[in-house]
């Protein structure tokens, strides 16, 4: 009975447009301040796919690109509730430092992953599949909405990362990548290690199988279709062949005492666009993104920085175009918060070595509570929520 009256209602967008996700430290504080009101609620609704997503907080990519900080979310929280009625909202938001962290220590496997990715050409049912032409009319539906608005709820997230594997049976670098380039709030760290959990190679032993009851409980019937359901009543997983715990490589990071000269310049780029630069030269580094809906949000977030920064001098343009910036600017040191591991860490080596070369020093930091963090994540999320615990506790 089900089928038809969905079927039909389905012709219906349900999901919000991207401009639901903040793009803005104004909007986002808003958006902060609105999600306060019914915070208490978060760990009983939050698996819930809602249209509208209202459950959540829609909060990730102006997380991820820090147009607000964790710290700021928690202390605005806990000012409101106490620790024990926002801890499952907190240690969300923790998750993603959690998820840097152990990147941090163990940067090979972002370079195990971008290895296989580069290693494989999509087949003809993942190119369906990311087209929303695949054979679960659910999974088109998401394909379709994280095309058109760059987000996905959590859930959907799982089950189309578990259908992708466990049931298409296709390469999860690949349902990675194709994350990657739309989602609004695309983390390396957030991304890989959460594809790595769904396949069973994060958490030895564990794997994520998306299952058709769970699909029933927590999608809302006006977004449930049937066409394909069916493909979710199977227990069979694909098994991973590396489910070796990776060792940590990488010691913490440690900051340096730099001293801030006349001739220092700053770099902001997109991991942390509510920096307060500590000098008057400015480099504000934007890179093109693969989505127009994330191209729409990046730009939104980098016109907003750049107006907020407009009492310094400020040029806008791609990392490609640090190095001259610098020479033109005649500064003779960089200043930057260290970027995660990821693609802009990735170019670190190159941007070094050309500017050591026109005798320009580059110089990373972190913020004191990111590096406060830092060295916790050497085992599992627990262990670094307890770890953490009392410092988040102190916030207020
Ligand atoms: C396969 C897969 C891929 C994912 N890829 C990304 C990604 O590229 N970038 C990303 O930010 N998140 C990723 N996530 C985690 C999670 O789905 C999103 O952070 C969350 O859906 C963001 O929506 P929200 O802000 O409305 O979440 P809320 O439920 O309101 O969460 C609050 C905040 O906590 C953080 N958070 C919540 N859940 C997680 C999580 N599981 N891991 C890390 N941080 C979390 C986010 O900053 C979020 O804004 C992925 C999850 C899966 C299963």
């Amino acid at each position: 009975m089900k089928n038809a009256h969905f079927t039909e209602k389905m012709q219906t967008t349900f999901w919000p447009s991207s401009n639901r996700f903040p793009a803005t430290r104004a909007d986002a504080l808003a958006r902060l301040a609105e999600f306060e009101k019914t915070a208490s609620r978060y760990s009983r609704d939050r698996n819930h796919v809602v249209p509208d997503h209202t459950n959540v907080s829609r909060l990730s990519p102006a997380i991820r690109h820090r147009l607000i900080s964790e710290e700021e979310v928690a202390k605005r929280l806990l000012h409101r509730y106490a620790f024990s009625t926002v801890e499952k909202f907190l240690q969300e938001v923790y998750w993603r430092r959690y998820w840097k962290d152990w990147l941090a220590l163990r940067p090979q496997v972002w370079t195990e992953y971008l290895k296989g990715l580069t290693a494989l050409t999509p087949c003809e049912a993942a190119l369906k599949l990311m087209a929303g032409e695949g054979e679960v009319a659910i999974m088109n539906d998401f394909a379709r909405e994280l095309i058109e608005t760059g987000y996905l709820h959590n859930h959907a997230r799982m089950w189309f990362a578990g259908y992708w594997i466990h049931t298409a049976k296709l390469p999860w670098q690949i349902g990675a990548d194709f994350f990657y380039r739309h989602l609004l709030d695309a983390d390396p760290a957030s991304n890989t290690l959460s594809w790595r959990w769904v396949a069973g190679i994060q958490t030895p032993g564990k794997t994520y199988l998306a299952r058709r009851s769970n699909i029933e409980k927590y999608l809302h019937p006006d977004l449930l279709k049937e066409a394909g359901l069916d493909q979710f009543e199977s227990y069979e997983r694909a098994i991973p062949k590396n489910t070796k715990r990776p060792p940590i490589t990488a010691a913490p990071f440690e900051n340096l005492n730099v001293t801030i000269t006349a001739d220092t310049g700053f770099w902001l780029h997109d991991e942390d666009l509510s920096t307060e630069p500590s000098c008057e030269r400015v480099f504000l580094s934007e890179e093109p993104q693969a989505s127009s809906a994330k191209q729409k949000w990046i730009t939104s977030a980098f016109d907003d920085t750049q107006s907020r920064l407009n009492h310094l001098k400020v040029e806008r343009s791609t990392i490609d175009d640090l190095v001259s910036w610098a020479k033109k600017s005649k500064v003779s040191q960089i200043i930057a918060r260290r970027p995660e591991i990821g693609p802009i860490n990735d170019k670190l080596p190159a941007i070094r070595s050309t500017l050591e070369t026109a005798g320009i020093k580059l110089y990373l930091e972190m913020r004191p509570e990111d590096l406060a963090l830092q060295s916790h994540a050497t085992a599992g999320f627990f262990g670094f929520w307890k770890k953490i615990e009392p410092q988040i506790r102190a916030l207020i």
